[in-house]
């Protein structure tokens, strides 16, 4: 069996000009950052995650190095007490699959035991246009076969939000499944705004039903479980959420507690593979959705592809797609290439064994950061 050798972490940051003012986030951003983890084993493999900014792991590096690397559940194990410990470290257990595929030559989504390698898209916007270019983005969705749009919520005025998610409907019709993500569930550090209460959320999900909407993303605070019952029960809509939620038990309690219809964990910031494959099972077993929130770096996106094939399969899962600011070159820049979906919305993942992506070295050697952050 072959054992673990090292584990190298490098920071990379990717000017953007012109900068993307994401919906969520109180400031442009001017660059992407990113960190990329690689995992050797002493016999000259290597498995690559990333995800989260791994700030001081260094510390627990000690705890892998030597010990059998298809000990998933041992590694996850004490990668889940290092989550409670101190930040996210998500991304070994994404280069621990990557490389145990590689060891055994199986797709991660096959070594899961999924059925089918594909799924089908929905386009996640990211940024808060005119009534115009929002519909513009609708088009060029529908033009492009890809099903669903996510629409951004949090303009200053709810009545802007609903003029944008009626102006869409009225120009595609029942072409395209729309999606509306709140993003309540949590801030950026620098963002002291309060999340919405239930009253000011039933307000919303009111006019949502009316557009036929067919998912209500994070609109209370992740932590509402019993505003998040009520607003399901309704009845109304499909309620989704939990994308950063980082304990197991809490992801349980959502389910216990009937608050959500699609589940949302992102593999690469909580769980890993190893947490959410079994959760992900759970969730499709209760007859809900399990669609990992995937915004960020196309690493981190064919990592949740994987999980999702290998695992619950039959959803919408999100495409993050916003141009001229969010284009795939700019979110797949560690890739060789951008990952693509067909002219139906479709991705297929590769036969390749591990997660089956090939880094950009020479971008990589550019992009090469101290730090890891947005600023
Ligand atoms: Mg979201």
């Amino acid at each position: 069996m072959a054992r673990i050798s090292r584990i190298v972490i490098t920071h990379h940051q990717l000017p953007l000009e012109p900068p993307f003012p994401a919906s969520w986030d109180t400031r442009p951003r001017t660059r992407f950052p990113a960190t990329l983890v690689r995992v050797f084993d002493d016999e000259g493999r290597v498995g690559v995650g990333s995800g989260d900014a791994m700030l001081g792991f260094s510390n627990y590096e000690h705890l892998f190095v030597g010990q059998e690397a298809l000990e998933l559940d041992r590694h996850h194990a004490i990668l889940m007490n290092i989550d409670f410990h101190g930040a996210r470290p998500w991304p070994l257990d994404i280069a621990l699959w990557d490389l145990a595929g590689k060891t055994q030559g199986q797709p991660v989504w096959k070594m899961l035991g999924g059925k089918t390698p594909r799924l089908r898209a929905y386009q996640s916007s990211g940024v808060h246009r005119s009534i115009d270019g929002m519909v513009e983005v609708a088009t060029r969705c529908l033009a492009a076969g890809i099903p669903a749009l996510k629409v951004r919520f949090g303009r200053k005025d709810l009545s802007e939000d609903l003029s944008v998610l009626h102006a869409i409907r009225e120009a595609v019709g029942d072409r395209l499944e729309l999606m509306v993500d709140c993003n309540q569930g949590w801030r950026m550090p620098w963002d002291t705004a309060p999340s919405w209460d239930l009253e000011h959320a039933v307000r919303v999900v009111k006019e949502l039903e009316k557009l036929r909407v067919f998912w209500m993303e994070e609109p209370l605070h992740r932590g509402d479980y019993e505003g998040m019952r009520k607003l399901r029960n309704r009845g109304g809509i499909r309620l989704a959420g939990a994308e950063l939620t980082r304990e197991p038990y809490e992801w349980r309690e959502l389910l216990q507690r009937d608050c959500l219809d699609v589940f949302q964990p992102d593999a690469v910031l909580t769980g890993g593979i190893t947490g959410l494959a079994p959760f992900a099972r759970e969730v499709a077993q209760r007859g809900r959705l399990f669609s990992s929130h995937t915004w960020g770096n196309g690493l981190g996106i064919m990592a949740n592809l994987q999980l999702i094939a290998g695992t619950a399969g039959e959803t919408f899962v999100e495409w993050p797609l916003d141009a001229p600011e969010w284009t795939p070159e700019r979110r797949d820049y560690l890739l060789q290439s951008p990952l693509e979906l067909d002219s139906e919305g479709w991705f297929t993942l590769p036969e390749t064994p591990g997660l089956g992506i090939e880094l950009n070295e020479v971008m990589l050697e550019k992009t090469l950061s101290k730090t890891a952050t947005f600023h």
